[in-house]
């Protein structure tokens, strides 16, 4: 089989990432995250009794998503918001043209939210004509750039400050030697402005509470909660897999959320919403759009089904040594890093995205630090096994592995000359691996050689 359309961008995407500036960049970024999270550490007396809390309360809810979204429908209706179902990405974009087309809209405003980009909102309106705003600081700059965020909770990663300086400059006129407090009181400004021309915001959602028909957000800004209340109509598009039972159980994954995302005990805004504004005071409709996208076909996988425990803190990304290396735009999803090597080749295609499977070294430092004890490692070995079955592989590849285990089963073809070895891993490893790296010398002899000796 050929190689995919993905794999070959990413390929020269990765090459152009995995360089040393790159990497010391990376390196000290994610090292100040390690620090901040080791400190958040000592805001537990027993941190490993909450993770298995948390653990247990993701695979609850999992188990019984169906009953959960039903109950979640049937109150967060009675609250007066309306609740649609989204099969795919084109469900969900008919559905939010539908409302949008509905009124004479003024503008929309968006959060920052890896389901907005999993439903591609912004190619959505590209050519409408209503203006169309961005509703968070590193969106924002993210959008001057023409970048896609680079990790999900730090999302300019990749720009120094001065970088940050030079992108606002360029766009919007703002000095050059600015001090990060006036770059964000400029954003901020700008976000304020544009809140009051907007009528729609359409946002993600942390959590769905079952038991009360509620959407949890969780930001650092405020920006979501502002955007929320000064629109009239308030769109969630949300993951069927964000349903919780109860808003109890908030106690447990929010501050699990807010110390392995960055360090801190809270995160600064936390908001529950139970519907459309009964006061005048927030968005007179809501409407809650429930995206299955190929969850319900995870689902079906009992081992790759915990993926969709996912809190989504980042912290497996932020320690990953592959991440660290090429980046976050190389995998080209909205879903990154380890947790994205799983998830994305099942939501978006296992033969497009197959090559992310092969992206882990199995150090296992993000199953370590997953918050809700995801066994992260092991599901990339499970996502490894579905692409062999399925033999979507490529056929050179695989008559390679065919004589590769004919080779190690014959004691005399493991004792061939040096030269032959190494020609042949040659053949199993792509050509690119040796473009950065020198592959190491054999040993002289075979162990059974030496054994013999
Ligand atoms: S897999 Fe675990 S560590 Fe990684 S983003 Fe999800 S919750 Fe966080």
């Amino acid at each position: 089989m050929l190689m995919s359309e993905q794999s070959i961008k990413f390929k020269s995407d990765s090459n152009i990432a995995f360089n040393e500036e790159h990497w010391q960049k990376m390196n000290y970024n994610t090292g100040c995250y390690e620090k901040r999270f080791a400190n958040s550490q000592d805001h537990y007396d027993n941190l490993e009794l909450e993770r298995q809390r948390a653990y247990q309360l993701r695979n609850k809810s999992l188990l019984n998503m169906e009953k959960l979204l039903v109950d979640f429908e049937t109150h967060f209706k009675e609250n007066g918001g309306n609740v649609l179902w989204a099969r795919d990405v084109n469900d969900a974009q008919e559905m939010i043209l539908e409302i949008v087309n509905k009124r004479d809209n003024q503008g929309v405003i968006r959060s920052n939210s890896a389901v907005l980009d999993e439903i591609k909102l912004d190619a959505l309106f590209a050519d409408k004509k209503f203006p169309y705003y961005e509703g968070s600081i590193a969106r924002y700059i993210l959008k001057a750039a023409s970048q896609a965020p680079y990790h999900p909770v730090y999302h300019t990663l990749n720009f120094s400050k001065e970088e940050i300086n030079g992108v606002l400059n360029e766009h919007y006129k703002l000095k050059l030697g600015s001090t990060s407090k006036q770059m964000i009181s400029f954003i901020r400004y700008q976000i304020n402005q544009d809140l009051k021309k907007i009528d729609i915001c359409i946002t993600g959602a942390n959590f769905l509470l079952s038991d009360v028909g509620g959407v949890v957000l969780v930001e650092n800004e405020g920006n979501i909660l502002k955007s929320c209340t000064s629109a009239k109509i308030h769109i969630v598009v949300a993951g069927i897999d964000k349903v919780i039972s109860s808003v109890e159980d908030l106690s447990i994954v929010l501050p699990l959320l807010s110390a392995y995302a960055n360090g801190h005990g809270m995160t600064a805004v936390n908001s529950i919403t139970v519907g459309p504004s009964k006061n005048r005071q927030g968005p007179e409709q809501m409407y809650v759009i429930l995206l299955d996208n190929n969850r319900t076909n995870i689902l079906e996988n009992e081992v790759i089904r915990q993926s969709l425990s996912c809190i989504h803190c980042g912290a497996c990304i932020s320690v990953c040594p592959i991440y660290k290396n090429i980046g976050g735009n190389t995998y080209n999803a909205p879903y990154i890093g380890p947790i994205g090597s799983v998830m994305a080749p099942l939501m978006f295609g296992l033969e497009e995205y197959q090559h992310l499977a092969s992206l882990c070294s199995l150090c296992g430092r993000c199953t370590e630090v997953c918050p809700v004890k995801i066994p992260i490692e092991n599901l990339i070995i499970e996502n490894r096994c579905l692409i062999t079955e399925k033999r979507v592989g490529n056929a050179k590849y695989e008559a390679l592995v065919k004589s590769m285990i004919s080779h190690c089963k014959s004691r005399k073809k493991m004792d061939c000359p040096q030269w032959l070895k190494k020609l042949e891993i040659k053949q199993m490893v792509s050509k690119s691996a040796f473009t950065k790296r020198t592959m190491p010398e054999l040993a002289p002899k075979s162990f059974n050689q030496l054994s013999k000796e």
